[in-house]
């Protein structure tokens, strides 16, 4: 399979695949840049169709990790890895199986949570490597990221909110949650906590059961959720989920959310700035998790010096928002454009230190 060629490539600095014939496991590490720091970027297990889809999957998602750790102000690069299995036959053999590889790397990458990867597989992988971010047991530990990536959504909204609307304030919004999981339950009480209300979709009925339950959200199907009247659309599911089929039908002011690579396209960001609708760059949102998880890494881990980092998020994304309008560009091209600066500045700093 061509890596080198392939679309999403974007210069990755290593890209490995990883076979085990015990535990069938087959896996892919990308390691996209570490100017910044060694690479971090969480574990996905997921049914690929095909190895292409798989790759295409890993290289976009580390990518981005690249992006949102300089964004977010974190010394860690980007990278990602993605396990081909379907959930249900996830065992622990097989992570371990995994985390030997993430081993290997001797810290060059670290790993974590992502879809279909909880922290009780990060706790079986720590048994066999110590390269693992969001871990539950042992002192000071950072623990589950999701409610921390939810805080960051928040605040990203918040941003988003002063933008058009000129408060910040949640209180009489009305919030789109699609894909109401681990991030997304914890953004729709943090938005019905503030005085705002939900409706929510998700493929589990459970889901949307206990949201309806707990909180009292409306519904909507996964589909009609795109034509739900709100101020803001937060996709917390899947990628790809705005796109040149669904923007037309949206009726929000606001895009934000936890989902990764939600635009299934660039040219999806200039739909969405052509109807006026500001888009909170996904990878400048979803840090929270990330930046809860440094504590992990650094080894002194603090909740209360999180906490505020995750609050910085709101004026990011208001910078953003400011310098799409200005500029009349796409939300997506203004912060790639600041995560390239972060990182040119930074490699500007290592030659003149080798000089
Ligand atoms: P999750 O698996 O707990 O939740 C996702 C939810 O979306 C599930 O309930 C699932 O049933 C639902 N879903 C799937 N397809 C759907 C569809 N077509 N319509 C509606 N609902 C659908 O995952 P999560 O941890 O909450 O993460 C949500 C998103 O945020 C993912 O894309 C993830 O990559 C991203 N993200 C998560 C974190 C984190 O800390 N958990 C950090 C950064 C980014």
């Amino acid at each position: 399979m061509a890596v080198f060629d392939h679309i999403e490539f974007a210069g990755h600095e290593r890209v490995i695949h990883v076979a085990d014939g015990v535990t069938r496991l087959r896996a892919i590490i990308a390691i996209h840049d570490r100017t910044l720091g060694p690479a971090v970027g969480g574990c996905r297990i997921y049914p690929y169709a095909t190895e292409t889809g798989a790759l295409s999957d890993v290289l976009r998602l580390s990518k981005g990790m690249t992006y949102k750790t300089a964004l977010a102000g974190l010394p860690f690069g980007g990278a990602k890895s993605v396990i081909i299995a379907d959930p249900a036959d996830k065992t622990p053999e097989l992570i371990r199986a995994f985390g030997a590889a993430v081993n290997e790397l001797n810290g060059q990458y670290w790993t974590g949570e992502d879809i279909n990867f909880g922290t009780a597989d990060a706790e079986v992988l720590a048994s066999v490597t110590p390269y693992v971010l969001g871990r539950t047991k042992g002192a000071a530990r950072s623990g589950d990221p999701s409610p921390f990536t939810a805080a960051g959504v928040f605040a990203g909204m918040k941003g988003a909110l002063h933008h058009v609307f000129g408060s910040s304030d949640l209180a009489g919004r009305r919030v789109a949650i699609q894909g109401i999981g681990n991030v997304g339950y914890n953004l729709a009480r943090l938005v019905t906590e503030a005085g705002g209300t939900i409706v929510v979709s998700d493929v589990r009925a459970e889901s949307t059961e206990r949201a309806v339950r707990e909180l009292g959200a409306g519904v909507a199907t996964p589909d009609a959720i795109f034509d739900e009247l709100c101020d803001i659309f937060a996709p917390c599911a899947m990628g790809a989920t705005i796109s040149e089929e669904t923007v037309p039908r949206l009726k929000s002011r606001i895009v934000c959310g936890a989902a990764n690579n939600q635009l299934s396209s660039p040219q999806v960001g200039q739909m969405l700035l052509d109807r006026g609708i500001a888009y909170a760059p996904d990878y400048v949102v979803n840090a929270g998790g990330i930046l809860n998880a440094f504590g992990d890494f650094s080894g002194d881990y603090d909740v209360a010096a999180v906490l505020p980092k995750i609050e910085a998020i709101a004026g990011t994304v208001g910078q953003i928002l400011e310098g799409s309008a200005r500029q009349g560009r796409p939300s997506g091209e203004i912060a790639d454009e600041m995560a390239e600066r972060v990182l040119a500045e930074a490699r500007a700093r290592v030659m003149k230190g080798s000089c």
